[in-house]
């Protein structure tokens, strides 16, 4: 089982195979957000009163700590958790806060390995 923790305050975020953030989108929407834990599986839930759509920047935010989790020293576009996986293993893993735009990376000791249809957007960046 891999576990998923926020880089800020070192709080689990991820219940079995869903991570739960706080998110508001760039008009002001918020909600609670449940990623799929699965590395490039980029289905999610949420309230399906709360209207997000795709292209909207959505900030992701540690609902323990309360801290935004953007990876601005690499994108604008980015944010990231720390993943730990089933052997103790941490790498960074930074994604796309654009709502639509499926790119994925885990970067660990031995390099960076990209996710999603639109990988290549940022693999200058990392
Ligand atoms: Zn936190």
């Amino acid at each position: 089982m891999k576990n998923y923790i926020c880089p800020k305050c070192g709080g689990f975020l991820s219940i079995d195979n869903e991570i739960i953030f706080l998110t508001k989108n760039n008009k002001g929407a918020s909600a609670l957000v449940l990623l799929d834990a699965e590395i490039g599986n980029y289905s999610f839930r949420k309230n399906g009163k709360v209207d997000f759509a795709s292209g909207d920047h959505v900030n992701f935010i540690c609902p323990i700590c309360y801290e935004n989790l953007n990876a601005e020293e690499y994108d604008d576009n980015l944010a990231k958790v720390i993943m730990i996986d089933a052997n103790g293993k941490e790498s960074e893993i930074v994604f796309s806060k654009v709502l639509g735009e499926q790119a994925t990376y885990s970067v660990h000791e031995k390099g960076v390995d990209a996710f999603g249809d639109h990988k290549n957007n940022y693999m200058n960046k990392l």
